[in-house]
């Protein structure tokens, strides 16, 4: 039986040494890029165990395991970013227990996240997803609204727009892996020419987090090469 803690700080030490190696191969800052632990069907302990190794920000897809897990480990001073799709029904539990959002792709969605975002809690942080060629989900807004939904999202007063996700197909080789991250990245420098200020680009999986580092992320979601494989997901 292996031992699973000591297997997950082990992995999180060699996934932040090929994310601190992707920096200096393709001349990021390094520290600029930032590591959010992917931890959907993941249990609690699982996530205490990435805690105590240093890790604090985790993603989760499924908001009913979310809410599960958020309470039990409320001990934890953690930082929650939802990944998964949001419907609008979700939109006030996700304002209340997340602090980022990556998955915005339309106005009605914002304009709940805003609506619901409670006072006593500062701006929920929020990027747009984009579905760009060859994505794998069919989420996502299309790069010609993406302009319009920035403009809507940068003018909701309990919203702080961040910047752009992305979840393309895998890809068989490393420059056909860059060539979807590219292109975020260069709608990103586009909404920056309209005036929009964005520090963040979320993209990169355990399979092509390097390609990423190289087009510019500054946050990679990573699950498998963290916990190990997923176990099939509960309910
Ligand atoms: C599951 C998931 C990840 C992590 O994928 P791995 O390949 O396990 O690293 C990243 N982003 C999103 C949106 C996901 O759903």
């Amino acid at each position: 039986m292996p031992d699973n803690s000591t297997s997950i700080a082990a992995r999180l030490i060699q996934v932040r040494e090929r994310i601190a190696a992707a920096e200096q191969r393709f001349g990021r800052q390094p520290g600029s890029v930032r590591l959010l632990a992917v931890s959907k069907t993941q249990p609690p302990a699982a996530i205490r165990d990435a805690y105590r190794a240093g890790q604090h920000a985790f993603g989760e897809n499924y908001l009913q395991e979310a809410a599960a897990k958020q309470a039990g480990l409320a001990d934890l001073p953690l930082e929650w970013h939802c990944i998964g799709p949001v419907q609008a029904n979700k939109a006030r539990n996700v304002a209340e227990h997340f602090d980022w959002v990556h998955s915005v792709d339309r106005i009605r969605l914002a304009r709940r996240l805003s609506a619901y975002r409670p006072e006593n809690l500062p701006p929920l942080n929020v990027l747009l997803q984009v579905n760009i060629s060859g994505e794998a989900s069919k989420s996502g807004v299309s790069p010609a609204e993406l302009s319009e939904l920035a403009a809507e999202v940068a003018a909701l007063p309990r919203l702080r727009l961040r910047g752009l996700m992305c979840i393309p197909a895998p890809a068989a080789d490393f420059e056909q892996q860059r060539r979807p991250f590219r292109q975020l990245r260069e709608l990103r420098d586009r909404l920056h020419n309209e005036g929009y200020i964005m520090d963040t680009l979320s993209m990169g999986m355990s399979d092509d987090l390097e390609a990423a580092i190289a087009e510019g992320a500054t946050i990679v979601r990573i699950g498998t090469a963290i916990f190990g494989a997923r176990p099939p997901r509960a309910a």
